[in-house]
């Protein structure tokens, strides 16, 4: 497939989860790819894996939330590449606690890499989209990684939902914004419903622990959150990925300020 053929794509997160299956198929779907991510071994691992398949790609160490360095990676994307065709803000973190135990500091911290990233990784990487989008029919693509939960409210993740709720407003706000500007340049976001990463492992550990379900017994706790997705599954990375490639590609070309729901139906219910 070569969908995504001549496009130069940044991935943020690209070191593990969804943002490394975004990379796989972005590179096996023709595009070159910058996977970004501040887990240097995770990000050179499939980096080396693309590569080994026969793929474009390189690492490059990005603090999404630091916006020294997203200059400093612009900068080198548009001297290497002369601009950027896609952008895909996927790198977060989450927490799962109640309301009561997070601190100011933890609510801080999910503000700064989940939505401070999303702000700086539009504003900085505006330049080396419009390199592009100017100059092809097509024009340039954000797509934001928001959430199921960035659409409704979960118990036990006030500031993760925050965040999420935040990305997918950002998304909508920048999409009317550039288009008045004559940019040419779409932002549309994302929202999976659980999906089978680390991430996931993590927030069945914290759920297990704090027996959130009446229950430590995390094959438990699996089957209930399935059972809450109507199509009975997690999603797998390669789910969320495969609607990443679609709002990348010149398919989705008329889709600006879109929310893409990829939840095996849990808001639908
Ligand atoms: P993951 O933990 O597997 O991967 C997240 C990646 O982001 C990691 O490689 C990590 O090193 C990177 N990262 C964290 N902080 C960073 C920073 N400051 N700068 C650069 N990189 C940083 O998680 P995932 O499940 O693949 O999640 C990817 C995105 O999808 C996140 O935005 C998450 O909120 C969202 N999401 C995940 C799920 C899910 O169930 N897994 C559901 C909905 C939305």
């Amino acid at each position: 497939m070569d969908r995504l053929n001549s496009k130069t794509i940044l991935i943020t997160g690209a070191a593990s989860g969804i943002g490394a299956s975004c990379a796989r198929l972005a590179a096996e779907s023709g595009a070159s790819v910058i996977l970004a991510d501040i887990d240097d071994r995770g990000g050179i691992a499939v980096t080396e894996e693309i590569i080994a398949n026969g793929g474009i790609a390189e690492f490059q160490r990005l603090d999404v939330s630091s916006e020294e360095e997203w200059k400093s990676v612009v900068e080198k994307i548009i001297g290497q590449y002369k601009g950027l065709d896609v952008l895909v803000n996927n790198a977060g973190i989450t927490l799962i606690k109640p309301i009561e135990a997070t601190t100011l500091e933890e609510w801080h911290k999910l503000s700064r890499v989940n939505v401070d990233s999303v702000f700086l990784g539009m504003k900085h990487s505006l330049p080396a989209l419009k390199e592009r989008s100017l100059s092809h029919v097509a024009g340039g693509s954000i797509i934001n990684m928001s959430s199921a939960v960035g659409l409704v409210g979960i118990p036990g993740a006030l500031g993760y939902t925050m965040t999420k709720a935040a990305v997918r407003h950002m998304s909508k706000s920048a999409a009317i914004e550039f288009a008045e500007m004559g940019y040419n340049i779409r932002v549309n976001s994302v929202h999976p419903g659980l999906v089978k990463t680390p991430m996931a492992d993590g927030i069945y550990e914290v759920w297990a622990q704090s027996k959130a379900f009446g229950t430590d017994d995390i094959a438990q706790i699996e089957k209930i959150m399935t059972e809450a997705h109507p199509l009975g599954r997690h999603g797998m990375p390669e789910d969320i990925a495969k609607a990443v490639a679609f709002l990348a590609s010149d398919d989705s070309s008329y889709m600006t300020g879109s929310e893409l729901v990829v939840d095996g139906g849990f808001v639908a219910k």
